[in-house]
């Protein structure tokens, strides 16, 4: 779904299918420079990670291996409700493993946070953090991530993997919503 399939929904564009695109190309190429010497875990963070890991994972040149975690911190709201539940876990053992976190987005931290110290107690040999949007108030969270898409003002997002009340993933584009939308 492209955002002229709903044009009446939507606000504004922030990014096209292409620039997300050309953005995660860059990424995927930064990720194949700094592993060349290891052997990757990407483990994507369910559901909003999706469609990065698949884009990531195909746009690298080198072999990955891919896991998934679930978690929810929003329920179907657009508000962090600041608890952080787990849904699934892993299905293999990280231990010794060079473990890269593919995320959609950090807004507060929270989310990040608790996955980051619940990884860090497996002790994998390394443990980096990518994620494909960033917020603004994500900068007061003490977890360092070393690959950013792209840092956005603090609006609600949806598309490339991000939904509002189950809608929306399946959108190429990321945009913000109507104000019609949420009511
Ligand atoms: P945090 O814990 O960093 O506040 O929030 C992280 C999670 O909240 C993300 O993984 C995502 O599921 C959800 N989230 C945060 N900001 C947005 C947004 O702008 N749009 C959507 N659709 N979800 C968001």
């Amino acid at each position: 779904m492209r955002a002229a399939d709903i044009a009446d929904d939507i606000q504004r564009v922030l990014f096209t299918d292409e620039q997300v695109q050309a953005r995660v190309a860059e990424l995927a190429a930064r990720v194949d420079a700094d592993y060349a010497e290891r052997d990757v875990l990407l483990v994507g963070v369910l559901n909003g990670a999706l469609m990065v890991m698949a884009d990531l994972s195909r746009a690298m040149s080198r072999h990955c291996a891919m896991d998934w975690m679930a978690v929810s911190s929003y329920g179907s709201g657009t508000r962090s409700s600041g608890v952080v539940r787990f849904l699934k876990d892993l299905t293999v053992d990280i231990e010794g493993r060079h473990v890269l976190v593919v995320e959609d987005i950090i807004d507060t931290g929270l989310t990040l946070s608790y996955l980051v110290s619940n990884l860090r107690s497996r002790q994998p040999a390394s443990l980096n953090i990518l994620t494909m949007f960033r917020k603004p108030d994500a900068a007061t969270t003490e977890v360092e991530v070393k690959y950013v898409g792209f840092d956005i003002p603090n609006e609600f997002v949806v598309g490339y993997g991000l939904d509002f009340a189950g809608h929306y993933r399946n959108l190429r584009d990321v945009v913000t919503l109507a104000p019609h939308v949420y009511s």
